[in-house]
């Protein structure tokens, strides 16, 4: 019988705190196995410890039959409706990841209760297919900077295209989160990248100093080894969903991270083949059952970019956007700007990724983006406070 509370540190001194989540997907064990491998090899520096470290398992019915989940997908439904939901009627629905989802989300806030510094979260993962190993996280200021500790590609924009994870319910509370995908689902690899990322996690958040933590500078290597071939920066450009019926199949032989040309045939579904849009790069083609995600494509774009963004933001130059043609802000609203396609349309949305903003709304000649929360330079010196996860705080749209 797996335990919620997979483990953790208290430190007799203040600090911060780094919470791992893994296994919220219960075919993906080797973050569960990767914590305790930490856990035991932390016993003899605990003293040490400023704050706290605290790991979760995710969906532990789901880990017991080792599948991605019994009744519904637990990482899709960190929405506002459905955290009011659960906290009117418990367990709400009744399916096995409501009670899942309930047991866990209160864990969480006991840790947040508990902090008495800036909370880090790290969610492990793994892939169905061969060499997924990157990050992604919301892209504010002190996120991108935690996310920047892991030797791994790093995947913008993921969040605008997959709704209700954890991570980012978390980030859009004040904690500093990171997914870190390490792998395929049961290569022994994945759990050493995995334990090597909790490691570089506990150095970075401040909870151990490198200096008694020779594992952080292994785990680097080890992890860079792994991706050397691989671009630094990757943004997101499609994603195809997967509807009940619909007779998708991945072509066979796919990896992460594969090369595809515009128009490639990568996949088949009940009216014909699918193909890329774009050229790009393969990501999470799916080979298992369950998922709702057929494949992901990503491109590449320069550090050069990632590196003029961090700066343009860290002036607060981005905050005069709406003086653009073709851009106005959205009433009662500093953060909202609607921009005119028609107009703005060359430099619209990867300008305004640059400058940290998301994407809200895409419809006719309209484009809504809104800055995400915490972007900004003071919070890459003192990393945000974590809040309570109120879904109806006064914030949230
Ligand atoms: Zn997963």
């Amino acid at each position: 019988m797996e335990e919620r509370l997979l483990g953790g540190v208290v430190g007799r001194r203040p600090g911060p705190t780094l919470l791992c989540v893994a296994g919220i997907h219960g075919n993906e064990p080797a973050g569960v196995i990767a914590v305790r491998r930490v856990l035991d090899a932390l016993e003899n520096r605990r003293a040490d410890v400023h704050g706290r470290f605290v790991a979760l398992a995710g969906n532990i019915a789901a880990l017991q039959q080792g599948r991605r989940f019994i009744d519904r997908d637990l990482n899709r439904a960190w929405t506002s409706g459905r955290i009011l939901q659960l906290r009117a009627q418990g367990t709400a629905g009744g399916t096995v990841e409501d009670c899942e989802q309930f047991e866990l989300l209160h864990e969480i806030e006991r840790v947040l209760d508990a902090a008495d510094g800036p909370v880090y979260a790290l969610d492990l993962h793994t892939t169905s297919g061969p060499g997924g190993v990157f990050s992604a996280f919301t892209d504010s200021l002190p996120h991108r900077d935690f996310a920047e500790a892991f030797p791994v590609p790093m995947i913008f924009g993921l969040e605008e295209l997959v709704d209700g994870t954890l991570l980012n319910l978390l980030s859009e509370h004040g904690i500093v989160a990171v997914t870190v995908e390490t792998g395929q689902h049961d290569e022994p690899a994945a759990v050493d990248r995995a334990v090597a990322a909790i490691w570089i996690a506990l150095v970075k958040a401040g909870v151990l100093p490198e200096s008694l933590v020779p594992e952080a500078e292994k785990g680097r290597a080890l992890l860079a080894r792994d991706v050397s071939h691989l671009p630094r920066a990757l943004e997101m450009r499609q994603k195809r969903d997967l509807a009940d019926g619909d007779g998708f199949v991945m072509a066979p032989g796919y990896t992460n991270f594969d090369p595809v040309v515009a128009g490639e045939v990568v996949a088949h579904d009940n009216r014909g083949a699918v193909v890329a849009a774009e050229a790009g790069r393969l990501l999470m083609p799916l080979y298992q059952e369950q998922g709702e995600d057929g494949f992901f494509l990503v491109r590449e774009f320069s550090p050069f970019w990632m590196r003029a963004s961090a700066v343009i933001r860290q002036t607060g130059l981005s905050h005069l956007v709406w003086l653009l043609p073709g851009v106005r802000r959205v009433e009662g609203s500093a953060d909202e700007v609607i921009i005119d396609k028609r107009i703005a349309r060359f430099f619209a949305r990867q300008l305004f990724h640059l400058l940290g903003f998301r994407q809200i709304e895409d419809a006719g000649d309209r484009l809504v983006m809104r800055r995400r929360r915490f972007d900004e330079r003071r919070y890459l010196e003192r990393p945000p406070q974590p809040e309570p996860i109120e879904p109806d705080a006064p914030h949230r749209a």
